[in-house]
């Protein structure tokens, strides 16, 4: 496939290409343009130039075209769950369940939501009323990650779109194949020329072009913490407005008087879906002594059944880690826990499955022993790799649990009620899920504290992000 780029209404490419591999078979298996300053300057020239009028533009009718974008995505669905699937690695199954109805979800709910989107007003007794107008920001860049490739990308552009700024968005260079796919329907779902438009390359030069742009009222972007301070050292000295998700070292604490079934079960979805590769898995599993070992073994008992597949076989249940690169890291961190004093109690290695031998897949690893300060257990793996730690109270469970740089997402078992609204207050995290994990309600505030980064997504939170409010006093 020849991944193109959308600029100014037209797909178009560059004279020097990328490889684009499917990390399921380890070959190449398309194209995708090498944008650099210049793609950047066009793109950013025709969203300036669209801005006018777009923000002008009825709120109804900006959602009318997300809509019909959303139609395309549905439309399309199956088609763009198996791109999703070789392209990233994904089992076909989830990208199916999971990304794709969410990346349509995403549009459809910023498409209403700007339309539920009021303004406040402040009246001062008989004196004066204060109103405030939410003005879209101008041209935003909208960076996005490899690991949900289609739900980050449209999470951010539907609201930036919906508020009434033009975008110029940019997916991972390991996954563009799903944004291409969606910018090719952009013109038939009614979006105006400049409005919308899609860059693909690497992240240090398209990427770097486009938050350093002059031109640019903000940058949302979701990816490594790295990146993220990197691209806010450009952004925050020139007081732009920046929404950044970044990484995780999430923690999971299971409480003796946790539902043990139902903890088990959700535990082996939170450290292993999508190979490990989601901002919200949990990687620190933390387990109260008294169940510790039951829980091990039978986490273990578990783990060691999801056998990898080929992502593109409709039974598989474990894909491949994106690319061969980020499986040397994760091999690399397996090597540093046993370095480290680890037992690997199960995976810790690369598998070859039968039929797609040279894909890039890692068994589901189970790693105990190691404590708090280690580098295996402060540093973002991302990917199907865990680490058990016992604890006796319910303080040194918070200390352990809150014991990272990161703040992103936390899980707690426990059938105690008292305890769930106490511990769930005291972890440092921007999202405690209790009793559950990854249940999603589009409407909350999505984001991390500590170096998981600065700012909220999701319900009216990303409008706020995406319009500038102004305060307008009228003396009675
Ligand atoms: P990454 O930081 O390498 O890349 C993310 C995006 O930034 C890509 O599109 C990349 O091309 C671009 N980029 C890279 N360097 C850039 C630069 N100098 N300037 C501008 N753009 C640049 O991250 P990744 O490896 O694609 O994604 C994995 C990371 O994302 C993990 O750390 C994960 O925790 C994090 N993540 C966070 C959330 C969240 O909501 N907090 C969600 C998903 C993933």
């Amino acid at each position: 496939m020849e991944v193109r780029n959308f600029v100014d209404g037209a797909l178009e490419t560059t004279a020097e290409v990328l490889d684009n591999v499917a990390p399921g078979t380890g070959e190449v298996f398309g194209t995708l343009p090498r944008s650099g300053q210049a793609e950047v300057d066009r793109a950013m020239a025709a969203a300036k130039r669209a801005f006018p009028s777009w923000a002008a533009t009825p709120a109804a009718e900006r959602a009318a075209c997300l809509d019909r974008l959303a139609d395309a995505v549905r439309d399309h669905a199956a088609m763009l769950a198996e791109a999703e699937a070789r392209d990233n690695g994904k089992p076909i199954s989830l990208a199916a369940h999971v990304d794709i109805p969410r990346a349509e979800k995403n549009l459809r709910f910023y498409a209403t939501g700007i339309q539920h989107y009021a303004s406040q007003s402040h009246a001062m007794e008989g004196e004066a009323i204060n109103y405030t107008l939410r003005k879209p920001l101008g041209v935003v860049a909208c960076i996005s990650p490899w690991n949900l490739p289609l739900y980050l990308f449209t999470w951010k552009v539907a609201p930036a779109l919906a508020a009434g700024n033009c975008v110029v968005a940019k997916p991972s260079e390991l996954t563009p194949v799903t944004a291409y796919l969606l910018s090719t329907w952009i013109k038939e779902a009614g979006f105006p020329n400049g409005v919308f438009n899609v860059l693909h390359g690497l992240g240090p030069e398209v990427g770097e072009a486009m938050v350093t742009h002059p031109d640019i009222a903000a940058v949302s972007f979701t990816g490594g913490t790295v990146t993220g301070a990197r691209i806010a050292g450009h952004v925050a000295p020139k007081f732009k407005k920046m929404s950044l998700e970044l990484g995780g070292k999430n923690p999971a604490l299971i409480f003796a008087d946790a539902d043990f079934d139902e903890a088990l079960r959700t535990t082996l979805r939170s450290s292993f879906a999508n190979q490990g590769q989601i901002c919200l898995c949990g990687s620190r599993i933390l387990i109260e002594r008294p169940i510790y070992e039951k829980f091990r073994d039978a986490l273990v008992a578990k783990a060691s059944k999801m056998v990898a597949s080929d992502p593109l076989d409709p039974s598989s249940k474990m894909g491949a880690v994106v690319s061969e690169a980020h499986m040397n890291k994760i091999l690399s961190y397996i090597e540093l826990a046993r370095e480290e004093g680890g037992r690997v109690l199960c995976g810790g290695e690369r598998v070859h499955p039968e039929g797609v031998e040279n894909g890039y897949y890692i068994a589901p690893t189970v790693i105990e022993g190691l404590g708090p300060e280690c580098r295996t257990n402060q540093e973002e793996i991302f990917g199907p790799v865990v680490t058990l730690q016992p604890f006796d109270t319910e303080e040194q469970a918070l200390a352990l649990a809150n014991d990272t740089a990161y703040g992103l997402a936390a899980t707690l078992w426990t059938s105690d009620l008292k305890r769930a609204h106490r511990v769930a207050a005291a972890i440092d995290s921007g999202i405690v899920w209790v009793n559950t994990w990854l249940l999603r309600d589009l409407r909350t505030p999505f984001g991390g504290v500590k170096a998981s980064g600065v700012g909220r997504e999701g319900g009216f939170e990303a409008l706020e992000f995406f319009t500038e409010p102004q305060n307008i006093c009228i003396k009675l």
